[in-house]
């Protein structure tokens, strides 16, 4: 198969859908690729690594799209690449239909067999290429936690792990899942006090035993919340309950008697948010101050570590790219499921039963 890589022309994108190593990988196992040249310039790859890997580099974004079986990217197309579709094209990203229907139209007529991302799901019903981006979230809510804490953004002055003599600061994570327990990791090795709050009573057993008595884990209720976010000094919003817009667990009767100088990081903003007072916020213009509390609250925080997140990304997509390179979609979907969930369109249908749902006249 030919495969290939553009840059990303999304606003603010400096992730790449290949690394030169991911490269080796596909040419060792007998396929061409094709990478635009400078794809790989945000996240700190050169032109130079990935034709050491085997790649040819291709001058413009449109003779890569017009040449390649398989398209792998990070983000979806935009409007401009559109044009750029043949039929019978595999394109391998994020594509977040549900959200799009200019794109899924234009998926759909130009007969693309695009595999999503976000919706490939494991056997346990993990979403393997939605991981590696919560856990960079997770650890990166505390580093940006610990920088608005500082005096100048408008946070209280202290520092986290604190040094002998002075309090460490709290910190309340509300949600023990994958952002949670990756922000609980960095909290504790930093050596903060950490308290964490789950509805899921298995989780927090998990936590208990992970973690010890370094940390306190709570049960997830309006006063536990009230209580802890009192003392704290840095709260990391990292709930979800799947397909649902997020609970407002942080009321904004709270803000008021927290700490003036507190920091909020609401890392689950993508979904609305955890607190009445989250609105998204960019890397451009990252925090706001309500009630006296700074709030963090952007969108694509692994957007300003790129070449980490797109090490991480990647390391997750080759495994099921490959797949899908050595066997052709089709058969590849014959034999995994796995492979068969993250299919969103295929020759001119929608295959994705939540994006029909989504969408009235397509289900
Ligand atoms: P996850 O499913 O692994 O964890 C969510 C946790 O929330 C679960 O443990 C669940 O039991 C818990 N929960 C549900 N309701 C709760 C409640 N009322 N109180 C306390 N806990 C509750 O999800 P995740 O991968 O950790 O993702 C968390 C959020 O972070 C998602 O919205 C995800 O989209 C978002 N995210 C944002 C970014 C970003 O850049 N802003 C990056 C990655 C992920």
């Amino acid at each position: 198969m030919i495969i290939g890589c553009v840059k990303e022309i999304k606003n603010n994108e400096f992730r790449v859908g290949m690394t030169p190593d991911n490269v080796r990988e596909y040419v060792n196992a007998g396929h061409s690729v094709l990478i635009e040249t400078n794809a790989g310039i945000g996240s700190g790859f050169l032109d130079e690594e990935y034709v050491e890997a085997g790649a040819t580099i291709i001058d413009s974004a449109k003779d890569v799209w017009d040449q390649v079986d398989m398209m792998v990217k990070v983000k979806e197309p935009l409007p401009e690449e559109y044009p750029l579709f043949h039929e019978g094209l595999i394109l391998y990203t994020y594509l977040h239909l549900a959200a799009d229907k200019e794109q899924m139209d234009a998926l759909l007529k130009n007969k693309i067999k695009a595999v999503a991302y976000e919706t490939l799901t494991e056997k346990d019903g993990s979403l393997p290429l939605l991981t590696p981006m919560s856990q960079i979230a997770g650890r990166l809510s505390i580093q940006e936690g610990a920088k608005y804490l500082e005096k100048k953004f408008g946070g209280e002055g202290i520092l986290l792990a604190g040094v002998p003599g002075t309090h460490k600061a709290n910190v309340v994570i509300l949600g023990g899942g994958t952002v949670g327990y990756n922000a609980c990791r960095i909290a504790v090795g930093i050596g903060a006090n950490v308290t964490i709050l789950d509805i899921n009573l298995k989780r927090l057993e998990e936590l208990d035993l992970l973690f010890g008595s370094s940390i306190q884990t709570l049960y997830s209720n309006d006063t536990n919340i009230e209580k802890a976010v009192k003392n704290a000094d840095l709260v990391i919003g990292a709930v979800l309950i799947p397909g649902k817009s997020t609970p407002k667990l942080l009321k904004r009767s709270y803000l008021k008697s927290m700490k003036n100088g507190a920091v909020y990081v609401d890392v689950a903003i993508d979904q609305g948010g955890c607190a009445e007072s989250a609105r998204v916020t960019t890397h451009d213009d990252p925090i706001y101050v309500e009630e006296g509390v700074v709030h963090y609250c952007v969108g694509n925080m692994p957007g300003s570590v790129p070449r980490t997140s797109t090490i991480a990304l990647t390391h997750a997509t080759t495994h099921y790219g490959l797949m899908i390179a050595n066997k052709g979609l089709e058969d590849a979907c014959r034999t995994s499921d796995v492979i068969a969930s993250g299919v969103n369109t295929y020759d001119g249908q929608l295959t994705c039963k939540n994006v029909a749902d989504s969408f009235e006249g397509y289900n």
